[in-house]
Parts: C-alpha cells; structure tokens; sequence
C-alpha cells in the first residue's frame, strides 16, 4: 500500500513539466482557449482533490488539509468563472467575482498552514518567531515598497485600488505563516520542503505579476504561469507524500539550530531595505542618507556576527565536557543517533566502545578526588592519541568513556579497542606531584547491524563492557562473543 503512495505522489509532481508543456504549446499555437484553462486550472484541481483524499484517509490531517482544499477549489473557481466571463464580454469586469474567489484563497491557506505550524510547535518557539519576524519585515518591506505602495497610487476608484491591494496583502499574509513555519522547529519532511518550494514560486510570481501590471508589461500566459501551475502540482504531491502527516508531529527541539543558511537568510531580510534605500537614494543623492544605509547595513552584520559567535559557543559549552574537554553525553547520543541513520541506509558497518576505567574508585580513595581527575584528563589525552580523526570520542559517565566508530566492522573495532586497552595502561599516570599509578580500562565492544537499532547497540554494548570487567578487567569484550568471555570467569 505504501509503494503504490509513493508513486501517487510522484506522478502528481511529474504532472507538472507535462501539463506545463502541453499548456504553452497551445498556448504558442493559439487554439483551444477552453483546454488551456482546464489545463491551467488542472494544477488546483489535482491539489484540492490530492489534498481531500489525504483528509479522509488521515483524521489527523483532516482540517488542515480540507482548508488546503478550500484554498484550491478558490482559485479553480476563479479562473473557470473568469473564462466563462470573458466567452460572454471580452471585457471582464474588475473587480469581479473572480477576485473574491481568488482572494478568499489566501487566509484558507494561510489557515492551513497555521495549523500546521500550531501542531509542530504547539508551544512559543520564541527565536523562530523572531527569524520569521525578521524575514517578514524584510519581505514585507520589499512588497510594500515594490507592490502595495505603487498599486494603491494609480489612478483608480477606491474599490480597484483596494481590490489590488489585497493580492499583495494576502501574499504577505503567506509570508509572514509560511516563514513562520519554514524556520520553527521541526523535521524538514520532503512535504514541507515541497510546501516551502510552492510558496517560493507562488510568491514570486505573484508579486512579478504586480510589478509587470504595474509597469504595463504583463501579458497573459506569460512565464509566469510556470510558477501557479508547478506550485499547485508541488503542492499535490506535498500532501500526498507517504510521510506527510510528520509535517504535523510535534517537534521536540526547542529552537531550531542557527544554521548558516538561515543566518544568511536572516542578513538578507535584514539588510534589504537599507540597500535600497541606498539603491534608490544614489538617484536623489542624499549623502547622509546613503551613509546611514551603509552604517546600518554594515552593524547589522557586526551584530549578526556577535551573536553568532555567542550562539556557537553556547552550542559547544551545551555538548562539551568542562573536565576532559570531550563531547558529551548528548553530544555522542546525537551523533549515534545520526551515524545509526547512516549505516542503516547505506548499509555500512558501525561500530562502538563503551570504556570504564578500572578500580577507580581505589584511585579517588587512595589519592583523593584531584588525583582520580588527573587520571580522567591523561586517560582523555591518551584516547586523543589512539583514535582516528572522524571518531567521536564522549565523557559518557564519571569513570565511562565512549567512542563512536563510523564506517568500522567488528574486526576493525576490536584493534581499536585492543590498541586503546594497551595505549592506556602503556604507562602509569601522575596522580599526584610525585605519584604515579598504572590505569587500566575495560572495554565492550558493539556493532551494526549485529545490533539492529542504537539503542540495541548501547546495550550491547554495556553488556560486552559487563563481561569484560567479570572476565578480570583490563580486557576487551565484544557484544557476539559475551558467551566466551563469561565463562572465562567461572572456569
Ligand atoms: P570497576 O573496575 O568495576 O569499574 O570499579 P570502579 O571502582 O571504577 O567502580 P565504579 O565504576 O562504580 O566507580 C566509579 C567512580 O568514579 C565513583 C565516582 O566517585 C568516581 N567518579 C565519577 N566521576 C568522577 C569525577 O569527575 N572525578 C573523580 N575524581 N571521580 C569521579
Ligand atoms: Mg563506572
Ligand atoms: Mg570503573
């Protein structure tokens, strides 16, 4: 059942460059008007019935993806009424009734997405509220000043203006949700990626649309139509995906990292109306102006690297270790998580050390809690020395250290295993000033795919740990062969 999702979804997206062909071929023919609407309004139409079909298959989705369905049939509306419009009078009044249509399309959307994001983040994700604010005014800014600003000028009645108005309105209705919901917290499913792409484009075209209105230079089924159309399709297969109800999985990330996409994306938004103001000043030539556009531009980017640096060395303080300086616990608990993926999908080996130093608490006993973090520190030192660079070494306990193995099979991991075991006991550790003490480890050792999951692998891996200490310490232990070392022990 799922295989035969997969291909409706990738059949509704290769729609798209096929109708879109069919349609400009008529179109450069000129001949049935009628089918290039049909094949025009197919786009919306097979997103409104994509999306009904997933609100009776997923009660889940079942709101969300009937105002989605809304917003489609909207816009079907619009353009089946406006073509039996233009039959009866080339003259179509505006505005008209497919106005209304076509408006009434943006809050259905936008309702839909909001939803959406409600879901996902059902809490205040205040820093993704404020990326999505930042890129909102950014692109607000750049509709008001391009679009709004110009439309409610020209020389009209008070009903055209404000008709016009509206589109670029309601384009910036679905800015503001759909960056809300693009930078909040959550999986970037293909859904929302898809989503993300239809905005894009509708975004686009829409406010081209405006701007060639504006300037007399739109022309009916320009390239602009490749956009409506490929969005709507992008859009169907958005809410046919086989994964799509993850879109509304509420996410457990409280913030979002800053990546530096997104950080690039947020410099954008922040500094496209002091560039043109700057743009649009060097005409008039108001030097203090242009100046205060250079000063803004250039301390918003002080600041953005300001808080950059504050934001990464809070990342790296929250996944490092304050005594050995190794990653962390919930550092190498990511990371498995993310190389447990990998192996899994690309069918490689993984593998993992569990490590415990031996005895010691004789050693926090013997030469009190300073010399037991000494031996914490050079035993950190000498893993440095042992293990490969892509490896991930992590405090995982007091005494317990971890190591992450990507790409290694289980013949591999146990040389580094044995190579670490002896590296560590090679020589005695300076306890104290002038106090040495010999140290050694135990180590377990598991892998992938022997262990089907990484949480499996952990515990493979603390068992193998297990027998390796019951065995007599200073050994290692390998999670298929527990069975061989623990009757070492009673024999
Ligand atoms: P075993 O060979 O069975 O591992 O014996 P052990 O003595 O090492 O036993 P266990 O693992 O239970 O002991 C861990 C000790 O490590 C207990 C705790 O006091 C000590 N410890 C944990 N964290 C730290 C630390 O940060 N510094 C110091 N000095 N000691 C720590
Ligand atoms: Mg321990
Ligand atoms: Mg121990």
């Amino acid at each position: 059942m799922s295989s035969s999702r997969v291909k409706a979804w990738h059949l509704v997206v290769a729609a798209a460059p096929i109708v879109i062909g069919v349609y400009y071929l008529l179109v450069h023919l000129g001949i049935s008007p009628g089918t290039q609407v049909a094949l025009y309004a197919s786009a919306n139409l097979t997103f409104a019935a994509c999306a009904l079909v997933v609100a009776r298959r997923n009660p889940g989705l079942r709101t969300i993806m009937l105002l989605l369905a809304a917003s489609a049939t909207a816009s079907v509306a619009g353009d089946v009424i406006f073509y039996f419009q233009a039959l009866v009078n080339s003259n179509v009044p505006y505005p008209g009734i497919p106005d209304i249509c076509y408006l009434v399309g943006y809050p259905l959307m936008a309702l839909g997405l909001l939803l959406i994001i409600r879901r996902r983040t059902p809490g205040w994700d205040g820093a993704s509220a404020i990326d999505a604010a930042i890129v909102a005014v950014g692109a607000g800014y750049v509709v008001y000043e391009f679009v709004i600003a110009p439309t409610w000028g020209v020389d009209a009645d008070n009903l055209t203006r404000f008709v016009s108005v509206a589109y670029p309105l309601g384009d910036l209705m679905l800015i503001v949700v759909g960056a809300r919901l693009m930078l909040g917290a959550g999986p970037r499913t293909t859904s929302l990626r898809l989503i993300g792409a239809y905005l894009v484009m509708v975004l686009f075209a829409d406010t081209m649309y405006s701007v060639q209105s504006l300037n007399g230079t739109y022309q009916a089924a320009n390239f602009l139509d490749v956009f409506w159309i490929a969005g709507s399709f992008l859009m169907a297969g958005a809410v046919l995906h086989p994964r799509a109800a993850l879109m509304i999985k509420p996410s457990n990330a409280a913030t979002p990292d800053a990546t530096t996409s997104r950080l690039l994306l947020l410099a954008v938004a922040a500094m496209v109306a002091p560039t043109s103001l700057l743009i649009l000043d060097a005409r008039t030539g108001e030097p203090h102006v242009s100046a205060a556009a250079i000063v803004c531009n250039v301390l918003f980017l002080l600041v953005l690297f300001r808080m950059t640096g504050l934001v990464r060395a809070q990342r790296l303080a929250a996944i490092t270790d304050g005594l050995t300086g190794l990653r962390s616990r919930r550092y190498f608990e990511e990371s498995l998580g993310n190389e447990g993926a990998r192996a899994a999908r690309y069918h490689l080996p993984l593998s993992m050390l569990l490590l415990d130093i031996d005895h010691f608490k004789q050693v926090n006993d013997t030469y009190g809690h300073n010399g037991g973090d000494r031996v914490l520190v050079e035993v950190t030192h000498r893993l440095g020395e042992l293990i490969r660079p892509g490896d991930v070494v992590a405090r995982y306990g007091g005494e317990e250290f971890a190591v992450l193995l990507p790409n290694t099979g289980p013949a591999q991991a146990r040389e580094i295993a044995e190579r670490i075991r002896r590296g560590v006991s090679s020589a005695p550790i300076a306890v104290a000033e002038t106090r040495m003490s010999k140290v050694t480890v135990s180590v377990g050792i598991a892998g992938m795919p022997a262990s089907a999951t990484t949480d499996e692998l952990v515990l493979a891996a603390d068992r193998a740990l297990y027998a390796a200490k019951n065995a007599g310490r200073n050994r290692v232990a390998a999670a298929d062969e527990e069975s061989r070392v623990e009757p070492l022990l009673s024999a």
